[in-house]
């Protein structure tokens, strides 16, 4: 009976996932789509629990409360421009328990078990503790160079990609003796420290700046890791789960990277991106820069009929985006429209602006994805580019030579005037000069985007 109960859990709890991830592909429906995967997560916890199988409840116990002490801060305390890195972290905990339930599987299976593994279950063991320890030290690089914990530039040496390629045999060598005879402990083992080994090399030679690919990448690998365990378990909610998290993570991180117009090998071997935004050479460049105070931008916006707010990192580094709503309600209510532009990959990672915007009650129909809103720049009397950079490039479009050419962009240099709010001149994610800054209908609002946005609000108010 229990156990029919448990299955009735996980496929209630399969539909609520489900569920969950068809609601994150519409920003209205995003809220509850993560309210069905938690709902989903807490019937399959439950499920578990009844499992006539556990016969002590107290190390669970500990688990679950060490869990959510860990789990509550990473949730509510972590500021949205940190989420990659907390992803990644939270991705190697992921790994972590899926390669330790791998081991505990084998260490029980011969002390103390049947003494023997039949070749299909050592073939999911071994899969998962592969995958599983890979992920744990690559995602553990990944959060380091996001956090800047230890250096972002991409480290390269002679021969990286051999001396990878070697391990990856090695362990895969490791892997199929394993199987063939699953006693020989020194070959499983072996696997799981190449395969960790592999992680931290295979990491190392992205730039910081990519490592949300890789962090989409590695979370497929941990779906397949738990979908693996799933099988050597016969537990069909972490097939299930692994399978929907393998194959949204791969999905993710090929969306990202046609997003920056980059190939995935590009990603994983380019050494692109290779560390903090610099201070773009545009001092140097000699090229004029036509500033603009807050007074002058007020009266521009406040007269403006058509308006497009470009949102870009540096908004949620300044957290600026209840001022952007008052901003554009301000607008509206003196006559002038609207309008958010999107970019696929504004911010650091997918979602990111759409996720602030929301969190600030900017209506959805209000945000438009770049395809949809490109062709409106040239009757726009200002667009409104709040901490973004590379995705309003326009050497993305024009200039071959430029490492981001062939990325789409934000039309925002086709507009007729063009407001820039950002602190300095520096570089953004790409590190490469922006021609936008320099040309004749742009005006540089200097400052952190808050307080430039408050100080607006405040004068248009009065304009
Ligand atoms: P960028 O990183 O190109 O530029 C951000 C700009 O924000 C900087 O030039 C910075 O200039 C400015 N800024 C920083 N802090 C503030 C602040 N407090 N107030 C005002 N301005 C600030 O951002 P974009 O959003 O334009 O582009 C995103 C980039 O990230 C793209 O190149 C994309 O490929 C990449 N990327 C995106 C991912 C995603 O999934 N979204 C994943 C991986 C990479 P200054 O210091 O002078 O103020």
């Amino acid at each position: 009976m229990r156990e029919y109960i448990t299955q009735a859990t996980y496929l209630i709890a399969s539909v609520l996932f489900i569920l969950g991830l068809r609601g994150l592909t519409h920003p209205d429906k995003a809220r509850r789509g993560m309210q069905y995967a938690a709902i989903g997560m807490l019937v399959a916890i439950c499920g578990t629990l009844i499992n006539h199988d556990i016969i002590d409840y107290r190390w669970i116990a500990g688990g679950l409360v060490l869990g959510t002490l860990i789990g509550y801060p990473l949730g509510m305390w972590v500021p949205t421009t940190a989420l990659p890195q907390r992803i990644a972290m939270s991705l190697s905990f992921g790994a972590l328990a899926a390669t330790l339930v791998g081991v505990s599987e084998y260490y029980s299976a011969f002390h103390g078990g049947e003494g023997s593994i039949a070749a299909a279950r050592m073939a999911a063991l071994g899969f998962e503790v592969l995958l599983g320890s890979l992920t744990v030290t690559g995602a553990l690089m990944a959060f380091g160079k996001l956090q800047e914990l230890i250096p972002s530039q991409p480290i390269t040496y002679r021969g990286q990609n051999l001396i990878n390629f070697g391990l990856f045999a090695a362990a895969v060598g490791l892997f199929i003796m394993v199987i063939i005879d699953p006693t020989k402990a020194f070959a499983f083992y072996g696997m799981i420290a190449i395969a960790a080994t592999l992680g931290v090399l295979m990491v190392i030679p992205i730039g910081g700046a990519d490592m949300p690919v890789v962090v989409a990448l590695l979370n497929s690998y941990c779906g397949l890791a738990a979908s693996a365990t799933g099988f050597a378990l016969g537990n069909s909610i972490l097939i299930i789960c692994g399978a929907l998290d393998g194959a949204s993570g791969f999905l993710l991180s090929i969306l990202m990277s046609k997003a920056m117009n980059r190939s995935f090998a590009n990603v994983l071997f380019g050494a692109f991106g290779g560390g903090a935004p610099t201070e773009a050479p545009t001092g140097g460049s000699g090229l004029p820069v036509r500033a603009i105070s807050v007074e002058d931008a007020a009266v521009q916006l406040a007269y403006a009929q058509r308006v497009i707010i470009i949102p870009g990192y540096g908004m949620a580094v300044a957290q600026a985006q209840h001022a952007v709503r008052e901003l554009a309600e301000l607008i509206e209510k003196r006559g002038g429209e609207v309008k958010y532009a999107i970019h696929p990959v504004a911010g650091r990672m997918p979602g990111h602006m759409n996720v602030l915007l929301a969190e600030a009650n900017v209506p959805y129909d209000r945000l438009y994805d770049m395809d949809e809103i490109n062709g409106e720049f040239p009757q726009t009397d200002v667009a409104l580019v709040i901490g973004a950079n590379d995705v309003v490039n326009p050497a993305a479009r024009d200039d071959q030579s430029s490492p981001i050419y062939g990325m789409p962009i934000l039309d925002a240099d086709r507009a007729k005037h063009v407001i820039v709010l950002k602190r300095g001149m520096a570089a953004g994610f790409a590190g490469i000069e922006n021609a936008l800054f320099h040309a004749p209908a742009t005006s540089m609002l200097f400052g952190d985007a808050k307080s430039s946005l408050v100080k607006l609000v405040s004068e248009v108010k009065s304009a």
